[in-house]
């Protein structure tokens, strides 16, 4: 695309001086290595992750003559292998209503997120319930409810202040009376509590499982791609207070470099629901590992 040819390619910078035909072929030395290595390192992809990939590129190529846009392409293959396994929509379940819980720190796109979700479940004809869960938060229910609007989906609200777990309990009632296809719950994302948030997250889980012993068939975790190796830290903490069962990847269509998610995949193999494109409605989209390697290679 237009886009990625303006942008200065990731691996154009391999030579270092820059300004090289990417059809001149150099020597894959250990100089050339190092830069790779280093170039991956900021693209956020982390450092294990980085010399692994630059590992597999080099393998039995050492000492053989490689033009940029041949490394370009290895490593997009490389890229796009350790993506595809990851590359996995909200698998959907006969299960009336299927309870997923959204978590995620404040700021990630939890809320974006879950009205941009809402949306697409509902253009694909399924019920949808909202429970706005961060009832810590005014503003925050309040923004919940203006995505639920946009969606058409109703949002079930509490009082300020009040028990988020009684009111997912009171939520999975009501999707059960009428029949909903999916509820999706918020929670709160005060990470700088993490006893707190563990707890109030497990008793949620406890509170809905009085209702169905299932419950939650998801939790999505909600991450904020432009934090770059943030997001690493913020799997490492959410899978000790929570059941992570898989990921979106939030703001990707920023400047973000967007190394960190072949960091992630990885590291936890965590399927990668959906991206978001963008703050409207309809910018959250599938994640395509092949378009995303050629993005990321550039
Ligand atoms: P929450 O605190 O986790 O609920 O986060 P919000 O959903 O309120 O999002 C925080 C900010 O990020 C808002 O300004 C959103 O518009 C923005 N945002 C969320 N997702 C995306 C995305 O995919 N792309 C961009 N550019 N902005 C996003």
């Amino acid at each position: 695309s237009p886009e990625t040819e303006s942008k200065p390619g990731l691996l154009g910078r391999i030579l270092g001086r820059g300004g090289e035909e990417t059809e001149t072929r150099r020597v894959l030395d250990d100089d050339m290595l190092e830069s790779l290595e280093e170039l991956l390192i900021q693209s956020d992809m982390g450092v294990d992750t980085a010399l692994r990939v630059s590992a597999n590129i080099a393998e039995g190529r050492m000492g053989k003559r490689l033009s940029v846009s041949e490394i370009k392409a290895l490593l997009a293959a490389e890229v796009a292998r350790i993506m595809e396994p990851v590359a996995k929509p909200l698998p959907l379940y006969p299960t009336k209503p299927q309870v997923v819980l959204v978590v995620g720190v404040n700021g990630s796109g939890k809320t974006t997120t879950i009205g941009k979700l809402a949306s697409q479940f509902r253009a694909a004809g399924k019920k949808v319930v909202i429970a706005a869960g961060d009832t810590f938060r005014a503003a925050a229910v309040e923004q919940l409810q203006v995505w639920g609007d946009r969606a058409g989906v109703p949002v079930l609200t509490a009082p300020e202040g009040s028990d988020p777990a009684s009111l997912a309990f009171d939520a999975l009632s009501k999707a059960q009376e009428d029949g909903a296809d999916l509820l999706m719950i918020d929670t709160a994302g005060r990470l700088q509590n993490r006893q707190d948030l563990m707890e109030e997250l497990a008793k949620i889980v406890r509170v809905i499982r009085k209702k169905d012993p299932e419950a939650p068939h998801n939790t999505l975790l909600v991450l904020d791609a432009t934090t770059g190796q943030n997001a690493v830290t913020q799997v490492d903490v959410f899978r000790k207070i929570s059941d992570v069962s898989g990921l979106v990847m939030t703001k990707l269509d920023g400047t973000a470099r967007g190394g960190v998610l072949v960091s992630l995949a990885d590291k936890f193999g965590l399927p990668i629901h959906a991206i978001g494109v963008g703050e409207q409605i309809d910018d959250l989209a599938p994640f395509d590992p092949e378009e995303f390697a050629a993005a990321l290679t550039g």
